[in-house]
């Protein structure tokens, strides 16, 4: 339950209202650390469902997700979250996480988690790994007039090549960011997508002698640390889901939130922001309710915005009675995703793997393979289907095939039936199959992304009491999307208490 911390009282005594507009992840993480600040909250959301990108469903004893399948607690955040939630006795790991593979000469290998089992692997050729193991010594600096002399724009594929080689990026970068984000390396900026290690390079220049330097130096601080967090260090190990799939933390999240908190089928149309002296309330936010045609009216302190930019770009807004334009917000690139959703019975799959999955680099489309990746789900969570069938969860589309992500339920089936039937030896019909289309599934941190962080700090630089949040800021990762809520919680609450302060000084200030 959440615990009522402190309470943020405005200029009238009543306590301070904070609009969180979008109830994906971000949103609500948002919403419930406002909460427990003892703030008012009240979260709109468009759509007739809570949670966004996490879509998780349940038809005829199976389980699926339509959105992230999975997710990982590297964040301090998300840890604080599944503590207070009580959701640590619903996380479930997936049995051989360890285990995924990627696609070489049209059939599934292991990717070695080691540097002996690289050696070993076939996955990648006797020049590829030794340039691996030299990287510390053979690495290259980048090359200025390459990456039109700013080396912020430096792309993932560029950066990867410069210190693996070509075939790591074709055969482990490539297949890994379709996987992640539906993007491919020559599109993907460098500093946007992979801030750690763009940033591990700019200290150390090698990347794998930065991570053995940066693990060292955190392991000594670790070992000063007090015993007994080893349970703790279990829980921050790979990626995991819940029970039920990952609409248990945002249930969990919306059951945090009483019943008049979270307005569904609510889509915001406008903010306007009104400075008044007297008044504690700035923001007015209106909305329009699918329940009755017409729209509504709230009046807020501050407001935390988590819409996708694309839907905050057809919102009206004001300051003080004038416009406030949003027309230099960029466009930015989304791309979009099939999820198809198979059974097999298993006596028809021929060769099923045991582990999390098997990704499909571009290369590979010679081979015959059209799709990104496939995830094992069932084999990962034995309570997804019943134990005669696997579930198979594939995805289609992403930056290296738009066109296919939106072709028809019959033909994305035929071709994940031909890319199980060549991978796994699936063969036969599906005993069942369910189709969901993104069109929007992910933003995608291209090139120009500098313009999009910079159009998202000129809105909280001119409209005071205004955050962003979400999966264009930080990252896309769920993990990511909830620190990047929390984040926005706390400039939100630092901004009510300083208001507060200048109230009270307001107060205070004898009457000339
Ligand atoms: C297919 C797929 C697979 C993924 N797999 C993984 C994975 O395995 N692991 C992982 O970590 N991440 C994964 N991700 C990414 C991750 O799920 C998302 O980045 C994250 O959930 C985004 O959360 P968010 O709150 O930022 O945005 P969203 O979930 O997009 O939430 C924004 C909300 O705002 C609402 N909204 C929009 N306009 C308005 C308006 N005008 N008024 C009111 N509400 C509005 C929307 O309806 C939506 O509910 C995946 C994403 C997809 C699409």
């Amino acid at each position: 339950m959440i615990e009522r911390t402190k309470l943020v009282h405005g200029f009238s005594g009543s306590v301070k209202k904070v609009a969180v507009v979008g109830a994906g992840v971000s949103g609500l993480a948002a919403a419930y650390k406002l909460k427990s600040h003892g703030l008012d909250v009240m979260v709109f959301e468009a759509e007739g469902r809570a949670g966004g990108k996490l879509r998780s469903v349940s038809n005829d004893g199976l389980i699926w997700d339509e959105g992230a399948n999975t997710m990982t607690e590297s964040e301090m955040e998300v840890r604080s979250l599944l503590d207070n939630l009580g959701l640590r006795k619903w996380q479930q790991f997936p049995i051989s996480q360890n285990k995924r593979y990627i696609v070489r000469n049209g059939m599934p290998v292991l990717i070695p988690t080691n540097p002996v089992a690289l050696i070993k692997s076939n996955i990648l050729s006797a020049q590829s790994k030794l340039q691996i193991i030299l990287e510390p010594f053979l690495w290259k600096k980048p090359n200025f007039s390459e990456v039109s002399n700013d080396y912020t724009q430096e792309s993932v594929g560029g950066f990867f090549e410069r210190h693996f080689g070509k075939e790591v990026v074709d055969y482990l970068i490539d297949p890994f960011v379709a996987g992640t984000s539906g993007g491919d390396p020559e599109s993907l900026s460098m500093c946007h997508s992979f801030p750690e290690l763009w940033n591990l390079e700019k200290r150390f220049g090698s990347i794998i002698a930065g991570a053995i330097k940066s693990k060292l130096s955190a392991k000594r601080t670790k070992s000063g640390e007090t015993k007994g967090s080893s349970e703790k260090k279990k829980h921050q190990r790979g990626s995991f889901s819940f029970q039920g799939g990952m609409r248990t933390l945002t249930d969990m999240l919306c059951k945090e939130l009483g019943k008049d908190e979270l307005k569904l089928k609510s889509e915001v149309l406008s903010l306007s922001y009104n400075h008044d002296e007297k008044s504690a309330e700035n923001w007015l936010v209106s909305y329009a309710s699918s329940h009755d045609k017409h729209s509504q009216d709230f009046s807020f302190d501050a407001v935390i915005m988590t819409a996708p930019l694309c839907n905050v770009k057809e919102m009206k807004i004001t300051k003080r009675g004038t416009p406030f334009p949003l027309d230099f917000l960029p466009e930015v690139n989304y791309l979009p995703l099939s999820v198809l959703i198979t059974t097999f019975r298993k006596e028809n799959v021929k060769r099923p793997l045991e582990g999390f999955g098997v990704l499909v680099p571009s290369k590979e489309q010679k081979n015959g393979l059209k799709t990104l990746g496939t995830l094992f789900s069932s084999m990962m969570f034995p309570d997804r289907a019943p134990s005669d069938l696997y579930l198979y969860t594939t995805f289609i589309g992403g930056s290296r095939n738009r066109e296919l992500a939106k072709a028809s339920t019959d033909e994305l089936k035929q071709i994940v039936k031909s890319d199980l039937r060549q991978l796994l030896g699936a063969e036969g019909e599906p005993t069942y199959v369910n189709h969901f289309y993104w069109s929007k599934a992910f933003p995608l941190y291209g090139h120009n992304y500098d313009s999009v962080l910079e159009a998202i700090e000129k809105m909280e630089k001119n409209l005071p009491g205004f955050f962003y949040a979400g999966n264009h800021k930080g990252g896309l990762s769920v993990g990511k999307a909830i620190a990047s809520g929390c984040k926005a919680a706390d400039l939100a609450i630092s901004y009510l208490d300083s208001s507060l302060s200048e109230d009270k000084m307001l107060k205070e200030q004898p009457s000339s």
